[in-house]
């Protein structure tokens, strides 16, 4: 059995080459939830939905979010709607009151679904409504993710690194922000100052996921603050990894990121925005898969491959470089897969 911790870009491109060195059957995916969002009493957790459309083969891979060829027709009138009445577009976060009463796993990130800021397209939008259906019902986040991940017929086991609420709020020259709104709506263009994970310190991991964590364990590609980030703040996650085998795969090469937000984060929580950064913010890891280009010395033993990866023949020979580390460091009872 393996590991494998997700945000929603990295990992779920290097799970395009499960098959050859790691059945899917004996994979577990832990996907981060500090980036979830509650829209309109909605639900939205885009890191697991990736998993989920990724395993159920409806991802849209030109974008790495939402369901390929979805209509937009409520997000439209929504829109439409909002013009109409001279509402505002952007996030519109409601009270402060309000983002500490409702449904406890929303705290801290409930907008109001006017002019709603993310698109959220027609069948992407019945997952939000079941899942929600499926929380208010009494579910767990696990619980309904499991459920969802059937219904789409994912083969790994998908899990969420807590079934209580942790929100990235990113902080700016411009003030306080959730992190949807620093990426989706501002395109990560405010200097960040630094990153909180609300709500971390008083979360667990679930059972599920201690369990996962003992067993040998991949970080894909991922971006460190804001993915990885709010698994490791959430009390036990970090220790548990430090107990484990863990290998993780550069999104560097040297300073260079493949993209998405991580050097402006880095840089602005104090961490280098480079591979050197990404060591630094993983102490208990005990072996890296870097790019060959990428020549950073690193005090933990390094597999390089070409570790860019445009399609399945690119992850598995990422995983191959992931299955070599995983055996350079394995204990000596055997851990690794
Ligand atoms: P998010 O949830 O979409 O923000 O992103 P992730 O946490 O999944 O992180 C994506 C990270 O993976 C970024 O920092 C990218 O630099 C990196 N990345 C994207 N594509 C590739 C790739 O093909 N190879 C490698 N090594 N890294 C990649």
């Amino acid at each position: 059995m393996v590991t494998f911790l997700a945000g929603g870009t990295g990992t779920p491109k290097l799970l395009d080459g499960l098959g050859p060195t790691f059945e899917a059957s004996e994979v577990t995916v832990v996907g981060n939830t500090g980036d979830d969002v509650e829209l309109g009493g909605h639900l939205v957790c885009p890191d697991l939905d990736t998993v989920l459309f990724h395993g159920g083969g409806v991802l849209d891979r030109e974008r790495w979010w939402g369901v390929t060829e979805d209509t937009t027709e409520t997000h439209d009138e929504l829109h439409r709607l909002a013009d109409e009445c001279g509402l505002d577009s952007g996030p519109r976060y409601l009270s402060e009151e309000a983002q500490v009463s409702g449904r406890e796993i929303a705290r801290w990130r409930r907008f109001s679904g006017v002019a709603e800021f993310m698109e959220i397209g027609d069948r992407d939008r019945a997952v939000h409504l079941t899942r929600t259906g499926l929380l208010d019902e009494g579910h767990t986040l696990t619980e309904v993710t499991r459920t969802l991940a059937d219904a789409f017929g994912v083969d790994v086991d998908l899990l969420p690194m807590s079934d209580d609420p942790v929100a990235t709020i990113v902080y700016t020259d411009e003030g306080p922000m959730h992190f949807q709104e620093f990426w989706v709506h501002r395109r990560a263009e405010p200097r960040v100052e630094d990153v909180e994970f609300r709500g971390a310190d008083d979360a667990e991991p679930t059972p599920e996921v201690r369990e996962a964590l003992s067993e040998p364990v991949v970080i894909g590609p991922s971006n460190p603050v804001t993915s990885i980030g709010p698994m490791l703040a959430v009390p036990g996650i970090e220790a548990a990894l430090a107990e484990s085998v863990v290998v993780a795969v550069s999104p560097f090469v040297e300073r260079e990121v493949f993209s998405g937000p991580a050097a402006q984060l880095m840089d602005g929580v104090g961490l280098e925005p480079s591979t050197a950064g990404v060591a630094e913010a993983y102490p208990f890891a005990d072996a890296f898969v870097l790019d060959e280009a990428d020549g950073t010395r690193l005090d933990r033993p390094v597999v390089r491959t070409d570790t860019r990866i445009g399609g399945a023949a690119d992850a598995r020979r990422v995983l191959d470089a992931v299955h070599e580390a995983l055996d350079l460091v394995a204990e000596p009872e055997g851990r690794t897969p």
